[in-house]
């Protein structure tokens, strides 16, 4: 079948051919079409609907992420006027079908595979290409939310940027920078171990440890679990460090006094403390290799040895 209703929503999903049968999507009372696709819709096909088109691929490179707002938008609107949506790109699988999942996931609180496993009820063949599989996981534990105040996607960005600009050969462009300084003065530094100036906060560090469910940061929790886990290490008296025994590196988010040396446009280079001169860290926009043996893209990193962790609270020796 060219489309079919996901169970308790006024929602299709279906392929290319779904607005062929203009008869069969008048029948079921489709208002409004919302087309995931690359190339331009026939204007004849929607001229009787609400249409909206996102000008994309089935690319694992797609920033998919990117535009579930205002499909979310888009959708609501369908539904708050009581029509019936159809969601579709090509052959109703990937494109149409992370739109629809990313839709019940935020309107239910779930998880991807949850949210697709309902469409699937109808659907059997819905299947997100793995980097949109991937955006969705992200998109959960970012709260159901997308802008770039959230970790998950402002950190998918920088390595796809880093990615894409560097299988090109060159350096990516940025847009962003994080600061230094903390909303509520509460998360643990980076210092120069020179001349104590801050050089990051531990929020902008990139973990690369395996995953673990780890409590949020600054709470007793949070320090038992990371000294019970692989993020275990002594750094001084009572101190558990962020990063694993083994590591040799924070990698961290770009950072404003970055900005100079990551702007000459090198693909790797060496950062200095921007107060005491010392050199503090080094860049690779390919990718770094831990001590650890972990890869990170991009490899933006300060060296153990040069910093120290400074906590707003040290947990007492055990
Ligand atoms: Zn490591
Ligand atoms: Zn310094």
């Amino acid at each position: 079948m060219a489309m079919h209703k996901i169970p308790d929503y006024p929602i299709y999903i279906g392929s290319l051919l779904a607005l062929q049968g203009q008869r069969s999507i008048k029948e079921a009372g489709i208002t409004h079409i919302l087309s995931i696709l690359r190339d331009d819709v026939e204007p004849r096909l929607v001229a009787d609907f609400e249409h909206k088109q996102i000008q994309l691929d089935d690319d694992e490179e797609e920033d998919i992420l990117g535009v579930f707002n205002e499909c979310f938008e888009f959708i609501d609107e369908g539904i708050a006027k009581g029509g019936n949506v159809l969601v579709h790109c090509i052959a109703g699988i990937s494109r149409s079908g992370t739109i629809c999942t990313a839709y019940i996931m935020r309107n239910e609180k779930i998880s991807a595979p949850e949210a697709i496993e309902k469409i699937r009820q109808s659907r059997k063949i819905v299947s997100p290409n793995d980097s949109f599989r991937e955006q969705l996981d992200i998109f959960e534990k970012d709260g159901f939310v997308v802008d770039d105040t959230k970790e998950g996607y402002r950190r998918w960005k920088l390595k796809k940027n880093a990615e894409l600009a560097t299988a090109a050969g060159s350096a990516p462009v940025l847009k962003d920078y994080s600061s230094t300084s903390e909303v509520d003065g509460k998360a643990t530094e980076l210092r120069c171990k020179k001349c104590r100036c801050p050089l990051a906060t531990t929020n902008t560090v990139i973990r690369h440890e395996p995953p673990t469910n780890l409590p949020p940061p600054n709470t007793r929790a949070y320090y038992e679990a990371i000294k019970a886990g692989p993020y275990k290490t002594t750094v001084g008296p009572g101190m558990i460090s962020i990063i694993g025994q083994s590591c040799m590196h924070y990698f961290l988010e770009p950072i404003r006094w970055m900005q100079p040396e990551l702007e000459r446009g090198e693909l790797e280079g060496k950062f200095e403390c921007p107060k005491c001169k010392t050199k503090v860290g080094s860049y690779r926009w390919q990718g770094m290799k831990c001590t650890c043996g972990a890869w990170v893209t991009p490899g933006i990193s300060l060296q153990r040895g040069r910093v120290d962790e400074v906590r707003p609270f040290a947990l007492p020796r055990a």
